[in-house]
């Protein structure tokens, strides 16, 4: 039968897996091969995907690729019996200290490298693994970590605390060396390129069958590497174990049980990565598949494979044995670089496909099942499963409400209500009004001062109405936007947010997307530039380059004073209501957007969703209080350089005349002449007031500064002089929409192209401006003034 007519709760054993290319590569390399047991835990809440438990881990998969999985029903024996609670507290597993029992490193032996040559260690290890909690560990450093697959998109660099001599890299998460994301593929290049001096493998312990698969690759790359066992607080606090001397023993490298995040045992990987690194200790094994594995076909073929193409690996410069596993695996990146002549290729296929029909599995298949059966065998010996870990229950639990059949879509709209609610009305708004009459009594303070010392009145204008007026009205946002993305953090940080990616895979389908491009959206309340930039864990270029696109439709937060300011000068009281309805309609047309793009440009079919769903995890106050830390420090960053110049250009050509002469009337300034040549655009709009114009225009520098340079143009005098209410709706409309700031464009630029971000600009301008005149005639018939 098909794996996806299996009922919920019941298991499986796969017989055969079918699709092709590399998203069946990525199946096999998730442990999705013939003979793995799974049993189905859920459906997505409309009814796809499924999410199914494979190797002690939760994936998902769509109904339409479940279609192609044929599994045959299986009883599973219930799950190892939870071991009787002991009381006596876990021992932590023993382990050889560096250089003890002599297996890896004779103490002493061995020509280390000149101590002036730098170390370099590449930080490798499968999504959510807690690669950047150890890295900041190690470094000190204070990257973001996530509860999500994939956080992490920039690599990072960072020496060891204490230790110049070292750097190492954060990269992006990886499942295997098949690359299947654009990341995977970063990764995958850094370690054969880059060549690291070693290799820190970074291995869940919870999940350890699907973690070493990696290792098992990147124990072929016959660099020195260590293995650092995370998040063994966990295992060992549901009972689990592992025999670290025989792990060791079986895979050839040290291994070092840790808890990044309770910084246990961190010291000591450092101390195992510097020796691998300096002695150039490889790995003693590379060699899993074994002669009387299944008649030993995979071995034979591997190692026929090694001698055809020894001397093109050593040419093409790629370790011999992780070129022959590819080569057979059929990767065609590397098949090009080993640059093979006909014959060898020849020789290739009848090796391969009489491997094949040894094994009686194809070779993508033979090869995955030869690694996981080593991994069985090593699991077998070393670890004791722990009983199902309290993380999971509690999981589980939390699940059954969040992404409930009924539950899920109600639930997610009420934490995003919740989520606006709080941030506009309660917690971000309070402190909003605490700091903006701390500015102005300050303002106040400074404004009596110099009128006393009887200051320069042209400097008094300027610090006064430019600098206090203009920056001092953005300075007040801060704390709605630090208090937004505390909310956005603690979504993603919790790994909700992989949830909802799960539940909403469906809808988001219609549009052509999948289920993944919900993380840069959600990303997009906040602000547009990580929003672009977190696109990089997308695995299909056509995903990605339409959810860049779609993000300008996801009002970030630095457009929040501008909503603000207008509804308390307009619509006091209706700000909620507003707000709502605002993000709304741009959501609403960024589907309209989408529908379009899919018809047009962007044909075809969304990618695959295959994920995993972390458990939920309380994130860690520490790391809370580090991004918000980073976003405040963003953001008064840019107060006092983009906008405090922006707003003092502003006050400058609005204060004087084209000779240069102190106007009395800011309508006979230089701006009033240069905004005066733009205005008729803005007319229809109800926005031809040249103020208005040059507000608009200040914005494409940071959004806040629309405000402040209203601020200043229109100190004193009343708004309602240049604005109607229905002008103040199109301006609304207007800034909701048009183009993104320019750090935003420069982020597209990076990511697509120039013409690309060109394009954001114009159309995002034409369809705010189209936008704005509709709501403006239609408020207009409803009787609006
Ligand atoms: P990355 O995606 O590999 O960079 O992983 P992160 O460093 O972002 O961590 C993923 C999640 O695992 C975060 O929620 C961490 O708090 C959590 N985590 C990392 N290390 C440990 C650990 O040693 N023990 C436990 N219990 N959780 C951990
Ligand atoms: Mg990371």
């Amino acid at each position: 039968m098909k794996l996806k007519d299996l009922k919920i709760g019941k298991s499986g054993k796969v017989i055969a897996v079918g699709g092709e290319g590399a998203l069946r590569q990525h199946f096999l390399d998730m442990g999705v091969i013939p003979g793995a047991e799974l049993t189905v835990t859920k459906f997505a809440p409309m009814g796809d995907p499924m999410e199914l438990r494979i190797h002690g881990y939760e994936l998902t998969l769509r109904i339409a690729d479940a279609a192609k999985i044929e599994v045959e029903p299986v009883v599973l024996k219930e799950e190892a019996a939870p071991a009787p609670a002991s009381k006596k507290r876990p021992k932590k597993p023993s382990h050889p200290g560096l250089g003890e029992t002599g297996k890896f490193h004779p103490k002493g032996t061995g020509t280390p490298l000149p101590e002036d040559q730098m170390l370099t260690f590449a930080l490798v290890g499968n999504q959510n693994s807690g690669k950047t909690t150890l890295f900041n560990q190690l470094t000190g450093s204070k990257q973001h970590v996530g509860n999500f697959p994939g956080v992490t998109v920039d690599r990072k660099d960072g020496a060891i605390r204490g230790n110049k001599r070292t750097l190492i890299t954060d990269l992006p998460g990886i499942y295997s060396m098949s690359p299947y994301s654009g990341e995977e593929l970063v990764s995958r290049n850094h370690v054969l390129k880059e060549k690291p001096t070693a290799i820190i493998n970074i291995v869940d312990v919870t999940n350890i069958e699907r973690n070493l698969y990696l290792t098992m690759q990147l124990l072929e790359m016959d660099v020195p590497t260590v293995i650092a066992l995370n998040m063994m607080d966990e295992l060992i606090g549901n009972g689990g174990s592992v025999d670290i001397n025989t792990m060791e023993e079986m895979l050839g490298v040290p291994v070092v049980p840790i808890s990044a995040t309770k910084n246990e045992g961190v010291d000591e990987l450092a101390a195992h990565a510097v020796h691998i690194a300096e002695y150039g200790e490889k790995p003693l094994k590379q060699d899993f598949c074994s002669r009387d594995d299944n008649g030993g076909a995979v071995h034979q073929c591997l190692h026929a494979v090694m001698h055809l193409i020894e001397d093109h690996a050593v040419r093409a410069e790629l370790p011999l044995r992780f070129a022959a596993s590819k080569v057979v695996e059929g990767d065609k990146l590397i098949i090009e670089q080993l640059e093979l002549d006909a014959n060898e290729k020849d020789a290739l296929e009848h090796i391969v496909s009489q491997m094949e029909k040894e094994r009686g599995l194809d070779r993508s298949a033979a090869m995955a099942d030869m690694r996981f059966s080593y991994i069985k065998k090593v699991c077998d010996r070393c670890v004791v499963k722990p009983r199902e870990s309290k993380e999971h229950i509690r999981s589980r639990r939390i699940d059954r409400v969040l992404t409930g059949r009924f539950t899920a879509l109600p639930v997610f709209i009420l934490i995003m209500g919740l989520v606006f609610f709080l941030t506009f009305n309660v917690i971000g708004a309070a402190l909003q009004n605490l700091l903006a009459e701390g500015i102005d009594a300050l303002s106040g303070v400074v404004d009596r001062a110099m009128t006393a010392g009887n200051v320069n009145p042209v400097l008094h204008g300027l610090v006064i109405d430019g600098i206090f007026q203009g920056v001092g009205s953005v300075l007040s946002f801060l704390p709605i936007i630090v208090t937004l993305f505390f909310f956005l953090s603690l979504l993603e940080d919790s790994g909700y947010i992989a949830r909802v990616a799960f539940f909403m895979d469906k809808l988001l389908r219609k549009l052509g997307l999948s289920g993944r491009s919900i993380v840069p959206m959600l990303i997009g309340f906040g602000c547009t530039v990580p929003a672009v930039m977190s696109t990089r864990t997308l695995p299909s270029e056509r995903d990605r380059k339409m959810t860049i696109l779609l993000t300008p439709f996801m009002s970030c937060s630095a457009k929040v004073p501008i909503y603000s300011f207008f509804v308390a000068a307009f619509f006091p009281g209706k700000g909620g209501l507003i707000m709502t309805g605002l993000y709304l309609f741009s959501i609403l047309l960024g589907i309209v957007f989408a529908l379009f793009a899919k018809k047009t440009v962007f044909k075809g079919e969304a990618v695959p969703f295959v994920m995993e769903l972390p458990n939920y995890r309380l994130p860690s106050p520490r790391n809370v209080l580090q991004l918000l830390w980073e976003k405040a420090k963003d953001f008064l960053q840019r107060a006092f350089t983009v906008i405090l110049i922006a707003t003092i250009v502003v006050w400058f050509l609005s204060s004087f005349d084209l000779h240069l002469n102190l106007v009395e009337d800011s309508h006979s300034s230089i701006l009033a002449a240069i905004a005066g040549l733009i205005a008729p655009l803005f007319s229809p709009l109800g926005l031809g007031d040249w103020r208005i114009c040059t507000s608009l225009i200040s914005g494409f520098a940071a959004k806040e500064s629309v405000v402040s340079v209203m601020e200043v143009l229109f100190a004193g005098e009343g708004l309602r002089s240049a604005m109607t209410t229905l002008g103040a709706a199109a301006m609304l409309v207007f800034s909701l929409l048009y183009t993104p700031c320019i750090a935003s464009i420069a982020a597209i630029r990076r990511e697509m192209s120039r013409k690309w971000a060109l394009g954001v600009v114009a159309w995002q301008c034409a369809i705010a401006w189209v936008a704005a005149l509709l709501v403006r005639t239609v408020l207009m018939l409803f009787g609006v003034r």
